[in-house]
């Protein structure tokens, strides 16, 4: 099925200078960018963004990381593009990422990860449009 996801060139990686590299890896197993713009989000849009886990231990710390320099947000289009963005992203945490996958190569840890991709057609309905208006995504 053709879908939609939500995926964020994490801080950590925008100033490692790996957009280029990030991106090319979605391209080239299939998934075409339908959106895409760099931004940096205050503290109060990264609460906003991960509302979700606002009971978690980390959230304070994630939503300082997230809003402490540029992103890259884009969203990608193609055949089960949620799970497929999942898989080449790898686990959360790099010590437990397949080799090959983009958070194995770039993580620095389980916050500092690189990516971000929507884990359900539900939370791509919340994050798609928090970044773009339907304008926007061609
Ligand atoms: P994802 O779907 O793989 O991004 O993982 P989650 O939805 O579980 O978590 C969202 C983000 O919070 C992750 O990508 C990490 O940046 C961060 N995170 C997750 N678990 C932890 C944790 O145990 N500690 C810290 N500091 N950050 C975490």
């Amino acid at each position: 099925m053709i879908e939609k996801t939500l995926v964020i060139i994490k801080p950590d990686a925008v100033g490692k200078n790996l957009i280029g590299e990030i991106i090319a890896r979605f391209e080239k197993n299939g998934l075409r960018v339908a959106a895409l713009k760099k931004i940096k989000m205050s503290k109060e849009e990264a609460k906003g963004f991960y509302i979700v886990h606002k009971d978690r231990p980390f959230y304070d710390s994630l939503t300082d990381f997230m809003s402490e320099g540029p992103i890259v947000v884009m969203v990608l289009e193609g055949d089960d593009a949620i799970s497929k963005v999942r898989k080449i992203m790898g686990a959360t945490n790099p010590a437990q990422a397949e080799e090959g996958t983009i958070r194995k190569d770039f993580a620095e840890n389980i916050e500092r990860n690189a990516v971000h991709g929507s884990d359900s057609p539900q939370s791509a309905q919340y994050e798609i449009p928090y970044f773009f208006s339907t304008l926007e995504i061609l």
